[in-house]
């Protein structure tokens, strides 16, 4: 089954295309990732809590790269 929104292949993936949307839309309106039930990919949805990630991001809006690299260090460690 497929689904007809964009979708990525891991979290990271979704959450790295988040961020992205979000620094470079004005208007998107995303604020987390889901795994989907139809697909099992991953989508973007403005349904639901911010996630800490893109809180960070919106919070200090700028440095988007060094940001997205900064978490994934943390998160990785
Ligand atoms: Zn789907």
């Amino acid at each position: 089954m497929s689904c007809s929104k964009r979708s990525y292949s891991s979290e990271e993936l979704a959450l790295t295309a988040l961020l992205e949307v979000r620094g470079r839309f004005e208007n998107n309106q995303a604020v987390t990732v889901y795994q989907c039930e139809d697909c099992g990919l991953w989508h973007l949805t403005s349904k639901g809590n911010l996630h800490p990630a893109l809180k960070r991001f919106l919070d200090t809006g700028q440095a988007r790269k060094q940001l997205e690299a900064e978490y994934w260090e943390r998160k990785l460690r």
